[in-house]
């Protein structure tokens, strides 16, 4: 019983002995009895904590350092069977899931290897269904006691540098907080509060984000007197290493009285991506600020809030509002700021985009309804259920391949569709839409779906966006020289794709299928000589075929001498 929350029951039976001691069995069955031990055996420092923000989610795990290099042995946390096996060249890499007896799971990702029995496992079935990335339920008993070896710790996947991402699952398979155990896991160090966000609605209930003012903690800020909405910036960090991670929890409490509470303790991954709409979405899109509101959105179904007043916070004029904030981190550590705010009238209104621009098409779209705006041949479908908060949308053209649809700081819940009209003298074919950002930079590309005259494509992000055609093949050649082969025996190849990106690589020796790795953080694509496909110092004819996401080959083919 070492979790936590049991010890708490404990306390409480201890301290009403006589009333509990007949329902203490049942409140104990109904607790987590899953007891865990370190999966790394060097002390464990984390980059990455439970609940932190990440790109469009929340972080489901906890991320433990690994001294900049790979190759640690990682261990079963408990005792357990493979229950799932992952290879992928993005996200998690490769990821082994545990299931235990009482139905919860652990997982471990980003690993390097598998242990030998897995990895062969895993390979046979990669060569019979000639892929790369695969995801297996093991038919065969995969069984480990606590502390095996189960893999060694790696850096695969979409991973920053090498680190062990641990993650715990209940029997429902909501990830839940793993500092809840008590892994040698020390964290002294409270969490860092910021300035308090305050966000004007105007009389329609939307938001007016473009007179946001962050107000500082023992201050008196003038804001304008309306009603708000508010949130604060608010990180944390654990002993050991200077990486920012999220908080635990968060209590406000506007002129005395509780307004909002929040604990980041069991997530869904269903509902996992509406931490765009917990975030202050404007400051996390443009430039990754940690602002947590203290009001939920309408489209938000995230499992975290515990309190959330049914009152709607409006400053008068001339008058005070004192706003307490209390942050926590998962060990108790925690921080109190206190913000005062006076309402004025003097402050400015916001004046709405570009009304006196004939390029331009503004509307007010709800979660509740769908949105169409049509412009010069572009047109935008939002779904009813897109939004999170009712905003004006709007959709403006600059030439006839560029064209921005907004605002870029309202977060999407489903993608919106998009349907550009190609004129019948332009090229009909390799067509992607690329982001633009502020500079005129562009990045991403969407391949887009052909229709006769038209392009479509589906975007989860607002913003600026332009037509372009990659008709650039992807480029392919040895690694290193002339040829594939390096010292170990290894084939290494060299695969990138400026544009739409690397989709597809294909091998063959002597025209029989090989399993390329594919590495896209390296761009390097890796036939092991363990394999062992080849017979040793044979020469054999290699043939590599990579394709982009627009469907352009590049070939590579030559006469290898094998090691
Ligand atoms: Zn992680």
């Amino acid at each position: 019983m070492t979790k936590r929350a049991a010890n708490y029951s404990t306390i409480f039976t201890t301290l009403f002995t006589g009333f509990f001691l007949v329902l203490s069995p049942l409140f104990f069955q109904a607790q987590n009895t899953l007891e865990l031990i370190a999966p790394l055996d060097i002390p464990l420092i984390l980059s990455g904590n439970f609940g932190e923000f990440r790109g469009s989610h929340f972080h489901t795990g906890i991320d433990i350092k690994t001294q900049g290099v790979e190759g640690f042995p990682v261990l079963a946390a408990a005792d357990g069977k493979v229950e799932r096996i992952k290879v992928s060249p993005w996200g998690y890499g490769n990821t082994l899931y545990i299931k235990h007896s009482d139905g919860s799971s652990t997982v471990y990702a980003h690993l390097q290897s598998f242990s030998p029995s897995i990895q062969d496992w895993v390979r046979v079935r990669q060569y019979k269904g000639r892929v790369f990335s695969i995801d297996l339920s093991p038919t065969v008993d995969f069984e480990f006691y606590a502390g095996d070896t189960i893999g060694w710790s790696g850096n695969s996947g979409s991973s920053g540098g090498p680190h062990l991402h641990f993650e715990v699952r209940d029997a429902q398979q909501h990830p839940v907080n793993p500092l809840h155990w008590d892994l040698p896991i020390t964290d002294k160090i409270p969490p860092e509060v910021g300035d308090l966000k305050v966000i004007p609605i105007d009389s329609n209930g939307l938001e007016k984000r473009e007179i946001a003012v962050d107000a500082k903690a023992g201050d008196t800020t003038l804001v304008k007197a309306c009603e708000v909405h508010l949130g604060v910036w608010s990180i944390d960090r654990l002993d050991g290493a200077s990486n920012v991670c999220g908080v635990y929890s968060i209590d406000v409490e506007v002129n005395g009285e509780q307004y909002f509470s929040c604990t980041i303790d069991t997530l869904d991954f269903a509902v996992n991506q509406d931490m765009n709409a917990h975030v202050y979405f404007s400051t996390w899109k443009g430039g990754r600020k940690s602002v947590h509101r203290f009001n939920k959105l309408p489209g938000d179904r995230l499992p975290i809030y515990d309190f959330l007043s049914e009152k709607n916070l409006e400053i008068m004029v001339d008058s005070i509002m004192k706003v307490d904030v209390v942050c926590k981190d998962v060990n108790g550590n925690s921080r109190a700021k206190s913000y005062i705010l006076k309402g004025d009238d003097s402050l400015p209104e916001y004046i709405c985009k570009g009304s006196e621009s004939s390029r331009i098409v503004t509307k007010l779209a709800t979660p509740y309804a769908v949105t169409d705006l049509r412009l010069e041949g572009v047109d935008v479908h939002i779904k009813r259920g897109a939004l999170y908060d009712s905003e004006y949308v709007f959709l403006e053209v600059f030439d006839s391949l560029e064209f921005e649809i907004g605002s870029w700081d309202v977060p999407l819940k489903k993608a919106i569709e998009v349907s550009y009209k190609l004129s019948a003298v332009m090229p009909q074919d390799l067509w992607v839409a690329r982001s633009v950002n502020d500079k005129g930079d562009v990045s991403g590309a969407i391949v887009c779906k052909q229709e006769v005259g038209r392009l479509d494509f589906k975007t989860k992000n607002m913003g600026r966006y332009k037509m372009e055609r990659d008709t650039v093949p992807p480029r392919l050649l040895p690694k290193h020289s002339g040829t594939p082969v390096v010292k170990n025996g290894d084939l290494i190849f060299h695969i990138d794709d400026a544009v739409s990106g690397v989709e597809k690589i294909e091998a063959t020796m002597d025209g029989q299928w090989i399993l390329l790795r594919w590495n896209p953080k390296k761009k390097e694509a890796i036939y092991k000589a363990s394999d062992a496909v080849h017979e040793k110092g044979s020469k054999v004819k290699i043939e590599v075929v990579a394709s982009d996401a627009v469907g352009l080959e590049s070939k590579w083919s030559g006469y290898v001498k094998m090691k």
